[in-house]
């Protein structure tokens, strides 16, 4: 029987959980789904990420309320994906902060990859007719942005870390507390998703970089928060150990002459003992694997998912 597409079977809520890492540090995780954050300083919020629609954004926003009413100034954007930008409308921020190689790929592919993710994981577009138009950022970065967050409350340090998830991915740190927002360059016991990513340089200079803050909260893109550093640098190491997986296993079949379609099953039967019950790795490994063989045939550039494209992929790997 065929697999169902991506997530599209996947209808259950997940149960969210709204944690407090430090004093004015919040981190929402829910079950593998994407998570979100926020920290504050001392007049004002930043939040981190914005889900898929203003709905699913007030959902979390209700849950932040609950333990501090001040304004949202910032929304920082960790990288472009539909699924954590597109409900910032419902953030009323002040500015919207995201890498300048972001912006570009939402003017480039944002509606494409609106479209595709919709067609993904149905589950996460709730009330997706609110959702007014492509998020763009107000405010780009090439390399490092600081938002002083007064008095006591310390510093936010937005840095890219070299090309890795996307060509554009931020992560966000406060030193403060050691909390370090990595936005989906690290899972914490979630599938990774490298559809549109760039294996060889995440899985080394990147992942490097992330791990020398040497954070003792990680709050990934999905999964639960990382707390310890003994647990930080699992979360980090096993983020590794999957794109090393891919890279060896994908790059034996492209070098052996071997087809997609072999690539993706040496792929899968590596993988799946040690990551296969983790959330979303049916779904990914496609995807992952045709943009990791699109790599090795030397195509940097990412070529972008369309609807259509995810379908013809699927078909060719999972079905
Ligand atoms: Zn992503």
């Amino acid at each position: 029987m065929a697999k169902p597409f991506a997530s599209s079977a996947d209808t259950a809520p997940k149960t969210e959980t709204l944690e407090i890492v430090a004093p004015g540090v919040y981190a929402l995780t829910a079950e593998g789904d994407p998570n979100v954050g926020a920290v504050e300083g001392q007049n004002f919020v930043v939040c981190i990420e914005a889900r898929a629609t203003p709905a699913a954004a007030r959902d979390w926003l209700g849950q932040l309320r609950q333990h501090t009413d001040k304004p949202i100034r910032h929304l920082v954007l960790t990288h472009y994906h539909a699924v954590r930008v597109l409900g910032a409308s419902a953030f009323n921020a002040d500015e919207i902060i995201a890498s300048d190689v972001t912006k570009a790929l939402i003017e480039e592919r944002g509606k494409e990859d609106w479209d595709s993710e919709f067609g993904r994981m149905p589950r996460l577009f709730k009330q997706a007719e609110e959702i007014p138009g492509l998020t763009m950022p107000t405010r780009t970065f090439k390399a490092r942005h600081f938002i002083d967050l007064g008095g006591e409350f310390g510093m936010l340090e937005l840095r890219f870390c070299g090309r890795g998830h996307t060509a554009g991915d931020i992560i966000v740190w406060h030193e403060k507390s050691k909390t370090l927002f990595a936005g989906d360059l690290v899972e914490a016991q979630a599938a990774l998703y490298t559809g549109d990513a760039f294996h060889m340089d995440w899985a080394s200079t990147t992942l490097d970089q992330v791990k020398a803050f040497g954070a003792e909260n990680l709050i990934g893109g999905r999964g639960a928060v990382a707390r310890g550093s003994a647990a930080v640098n699992a979360a980090i190491e096993q983020t590794r150990e999957f794109l090393n997986g891919m890279i060896e296993h994908v790059g034996h079949a492209h070098r052996s002459g071997g087809t997609l379609k072999q690539a993706f099953e040496a792929t899968h039967a590596a993988l799946a003992p040690k990551f296969g019950h983790w959330p979303i790795f049916e779904h990914c490994l496609p995807f992952n694997v045709q943009r990791l063989w699109d790599e090795f045939d030397g195509i940097d550039w990412p070529r972008i998912w369309t609807m259509d494209r995810d379908r013809e992929v699927w078909a060719q790997l999972q079905d």
